[in-house]
């Protein structure tokens, strides 16, 4: 799926029909911001507004997945093809949202086990220090790669007005969170709440 060429082809169709960003946002009752997000080839429209943009713009969920117009001939390939990327996206989130458990988990043995050693075992002060701050250096690492692979995995939806968004990395460290949920201010509405951490779109 080639988020700038669709994105183009948004903004391309948008501008065909006469509409403005904000003019497209109001019909879809979202915030113009997200439009220029999908135009900047940041992100893809959720599902719940794929049909409702494609009307609005007059063209096909095809034509919005494959970022062109497509030809009848070619029609049913193009979307196989699309259909295939979909799935292929969702078990990639998977395999992320997986990938960053693991991270995490193997971080907190692997901190706990040093801190251990350090503490219980006969050992030198100096090498003591030395275990602490190499824990202290896995606890940053671990947390930093497990963060980035579960950003990257899907989306978090607002519980106020359902938008679907990623948080950028300042805002995902720094809050409050449960397995599944993360507090988070929500671009759309501006309401904070715990948002849930979807992994298909
Ligand atoms: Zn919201």
């Amino acid at each position: 799926m080639d988020q700038i060429k669709i994105g183009r082809f948004i903004a391309e169709s948008r501008k065909s029909r006469n509409l403005t960003q904000r003019q497209l946002a109001d019909a879809l009752s979202i915030s113009d911001k997200t439009i220029s997000k999908w135009e900047c080839g940041k992100g893809l429209p959720e599902a719940s507004l794929l049909i409702p943009l494609c009307e609005a713009l007059n063209i096909t969920v095809n034509d919005l997945l494959s970022g062109e117009k497509i030809f009848p001939t070619d029609y049913q390939k193009k979307a196989e093809e699309n259909m295939m990327s979909l799935v292929k996206e969702n078990e990639e989130n998977r395999k992320r949202m997986m990938s960053s458990i693991i991270t995490s988990m193997i971080t907190i043995i692997a901190v706990c086990a040093l801190i251990v050693i350090a503490a219980y075992i006969e050992l030198p002060t100096i090498v003591r220090i030395g275990l602490i701050a190499f824990s202290v250096v896995v606890a940053v690492a671990g947390i930093a790669v497990a963060a980035m692979l579960d950003i990257k995995a899907g989306y978090f939806e607002c519980p106020h007005c359902k938008e679907l968004f990623v948080p950028n990395m300042k805002d995902y460290t720094k809050s409050y969170h449960t397995f599944t949920k993360r507090r988070l201010t929500c671009p759309k509405c501006g309401k904070t709440g715990m948002c849930k951490h979807l992994v298909v779109r």
